[in-house]
């Protein structure tokens, strides 16, 4: 039987070798996934920083620098991760902090790394603190120790190991522990879209997946996709079918409105759960401040999901503010959800 690991973890040599792909990352999703730079739709700053650092490793015939990225889902981190591997020409081997049970599991892919190979570690804030250490001298000295026997009688010797660069994934920063962040030479946060940068990758989408979108259709499905490239290739695909299904093929403004009906997704991009998130904390806590846990709790989810995927969008747009004592909705989360601030109704 294949450990978790190796179920987990894919080594794609080149791009896709398309085996064991987590669930949201399916071979048509890969498909769309930009392979290179010029492909790879805004976050400038950071396709800058890279392009620098990966044309200087490659003058010095050097690896790229240990590189971290964070920020909420489906922003690209990984897609940047395809990319460093496809202009390093190095192949990619993808893993993921919870996949890591053992030492012995990180050891199996350092050790089968060649030189200039990227190693890209996603949710790398839930890898466990023995596996960690282990990444230390790894990441520092390309070095793995082996330890032999236990207490008085442990020995270890030092494995070399090609160099080679890690890149990280994190939607969580502040779960990092101090000396791994410390050893990523470099850091970069993405940010949410741009409704511009998210009409530029339904485009490029639509026509990847041969279908016409307009221009009003694309505003409408990038004003509806949280600011995600991962949202917007998702819709695309349920607004595809039912432009195909429902009408003459072409995706409208109108087509993408009664499409998203269908997918319980409003004009502002909220998902049923941004909803019931937001109704929460107005029925049962009058509007906050309340604690995480305790909406959560209310609400019956994860409370990992409200904090990495509800809250980061809903904040960004200004519909919750965080304080010392917890989320509050604010005024416009209200009127959006068409309540007054006793509870009742607009007329
Ligand atoms: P993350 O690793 O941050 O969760 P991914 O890299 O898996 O996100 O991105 C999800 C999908 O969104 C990718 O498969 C790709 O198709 C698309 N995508 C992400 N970033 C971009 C971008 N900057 N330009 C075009 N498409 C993108």
């Amino acid at each position: 039987m294949k450990d978790d690991t190796s179920q987990q973890s894919e080594n794609i040599h080149g791009m896709v070798s398309g085996v064991c792909l987590p669930d949201d990352k399916t071979p048509e999703i890969l498909s769309l996934r930009p392979e290179k730079f010029p492909d790879y739709v805004g976050q400038e700053n950071i396709k800058e920083t890279l392009e620098i650092a990966i044309e200087a490793a490659k003058k010095r015939d050097e690896p790229l620098d240990h590189v971290l990225f964070h920020g909420p889902p489906g922003l690209g981190k990984t897609t940047l991760a395809h990319i460093i591997a496809n202009e390093m020409g190095g192949d990619l081997t993808v893993t993921s902090g919870p996949a890591l049970e053992k030492g012995g599991d990180l050891m199996g892919l350092l050790t089968n790394l060649k030189e200039g190979d990227i190693l890209f570690i996603d949710e790398i804030h839930r890898i466990r603190k023995a596996v960690e250490e282990f990444l230390y001298p790894a990441m520092e000295d390309f070095a793995v120790d082996f330890v032999f026997d236990k207490g008085a009688y442990a020995r270890s010797i030092r494995h070399r190991l090609d160099r080679f660069t890690l890149v990280g994934a994190t939607t969580r920063i502040g779960l990092l522990s101090g000396p791994l962040r410390d050893r990523f030479g470099i850091q970069r946060s993405l940010d949410f879209y741009s409704e511009e940068n998210l009409m530029e990758i339904s485009r490029r989408s639509a026509a990847l997946l041969d279908i016409t979108i307009d221009e009003d259709g694309a505003k409408e499905l990038s004003r509806r996709s949280r600011g995600t490239p991962r949202i917007v290739n998702r819709l695309l695909k349920r607004v595809r079918d039912y432009a195909q299904v429902r009408a003459d093929g072409v995706i409208t403004k109108k087509i993408v409105e009664e499409a998203l009906q269908y997918e319980e997704v409003d004009e502002k991009g909220l998902t049923s759960l941004d909803r019931r998130y937001l109704t929460t904390i107005i029925e049962f806590y009058n509007g906050g401040p309340v604690g995480i846990e305790a909406i959560a709790a209310t609400l019956q989810e994860e409370t990992d999901t409200l904090v990495d995927v509800v809250e980061p969008f809903l904040l960004k747009i200004g519909l919750i503010i965080r304080t010392s004592s917890g989320r509050k909705t604010t005024g416009t989360a209200y009127s959006h959800l068409g309540v007054k601030k006793h509870g009742q109704l607009f007329d």
